[in-house]
């Protein structure tokens, strides 16, 4: 490998798989730090690339395109966990690339992290691996119905995902999802989501993010609250289990870990090797936000201080909003401690992500009350 020797200083080119809201943030944040950015992407309006200095619009695995990348960037990161390990390995012949394959290749199916994290003896909702209709009978025995079938690969915001309570259900959408392999979930009474993203550097050094709680509408996250409303010793074992588990992937760049609590007690949910929808609200609320962050982790810069400045509520913007006339960025924007951030995405579709914004108070209640009332109010 022909690796410049870390840190990485402002100047250098950084590259980036994927171009979607996530890669454009961190664009802004690496262009804001003086480098240069280069953005990997097939599609030609991509909300990263309108930002970048260089798009290359090609496919993940066009050789091609991931040779000049490799050429080009002193490293490479990536915003999306669907990329194919095979591309961050084929990128590294060239440059550093981090998070590693290793990582992204069990965080992006279902049925390797859940198995990892059960190895690894972090506590999960109860599932089976499910990779033929048979499997379907002793999973639905062992797991017990309500019980949620998902899509190992490719299913992300509730997409892929089926709530079955008999065996002919659970066949019904196994057929639905075309045989493709799947974990059966067990149906969790959940008191409240909370998750952690953090960064880990090369030394294995640690930052990280205040706690957020998460509150999802149709399997997509809505609003985002910090401080998370659980008890200190509850959000402290979530930090802990979020480090030990970034610790036992030997991670290194910025990723999130998303919690059950249920009983009072935590599930990894699941975990994202990348900065996450929940970790928006650092971007106006913390001293570092996460993908000044990830800039710093992939650059091997020391990691920045995530202290939390203000409570803050965060809401993601869908394309719903732009149904009925469009969202009423007047009503938002008269109030001084609303942030408003939008991806420059040209279509809007119902469930798509547009935008967010953030509310900061420094009375907690009044953030998420004002959030409330603009969420409905837009
Ligand atoms: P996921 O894509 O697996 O994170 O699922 C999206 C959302 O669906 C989660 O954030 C939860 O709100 C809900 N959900 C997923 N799995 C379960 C489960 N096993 N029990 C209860 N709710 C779940």
């Amino acid at each position: 490998m022909s690796s410049k020797p870390l840190p990485i200083l402002p100047g250098a080119t950084l590259g980036i798989l994927g171009g979607g809201q996530l890669g454009r943030m961190f664009t802004i944040a690496a262009r804001t730090m003086g480098y240069k950015v280069m953005v990997l992407d097939p599609d030609f309006a991509s909300p990263a690339g309108q930002m970048a200095d260089v798009h290359l619009q090609a496919d993940y695995i066009d050789h091609g395109a991931l040779k000049q990348l490799g050429a080009a960037c002193a490293a490479v990161t990536t915003e999306f966990e669907n990329v194919p390990a095979a591309s961050l390995i084929e990128l590294a012949n060239h440059c550093r690339v981090s998070p590693g394959a290793a990582a992204v290749a069990i965080a992006q199916d279902r049925s390797h992290e859940k198995s990892w994290l059960a190895q690894n003896g972090f506590a999960t909702a109860p599932f089976a691996l499910v990779y033929s209709e048979g499997d379907l009978d002793a999973g639905m025995a062992d797991v017990g119905g309500p019980a949620l079938l998902k899509v190992a690969r490719f299913g992300y915001d509730g997409k892929g995902q089926a709530r079955v309570s008999t065996i002919e259900e659970a066949r019904a959408a196994f057929r639905e999802f075309d045989g493709q392999p799947c974990v059966l979930e067990g149906f969790v009474k959940l008191e409240c989501e909370i998750s952690v993203v953090l960064a880990r550097s090369d030394a294995g050094e640690c930052a990280l993010f205040p706690v957020a709680e998460n509150r999802h509408e149709n399997g997509i996250l809505d609003v985002s609250i910090v401080p998370a409303r659980v008890p200190e010793s509850l959000a402290q074992q979530a930090r802990e289990m979020a480090r030990d588990v970034a610790n036992k992937l030997g991670y290194v760049g910025v990723m999130a870990v998303e919690f059950f609590v249920a009983d009072g007690r935590l599930m990894v949910n699941e975990m994202a090797p990348r900065p996450h929808n929940s970790g928006h609200y650092t971007l106006d609320a913390c001293v570092t936000d996460q993908f000044e962050q990830q800039v710093r982790a992939l650059c091997g810069l020391p990691l920045g201080d995530t202290r939390l400045l203000s409570p803050v509520a965060m809401v993601n913007i869908l394309g719903d909003r732009w149904q009925n006339g469009g969202p009423h960025w007047n009503t938002l924007l008269a109030h001084p401690n609303i942030k408003l951030h939008l991806y420059g995405k040209q279509t809007a579709r119902p469930g798509r992500k547009m935008g967010h914004f953030n509310v900061l108070d420094a009375d907690p209640d009044a953030a998420l009350r004002l959030a409330e009332q603009m969420r409905h109010a837009l």
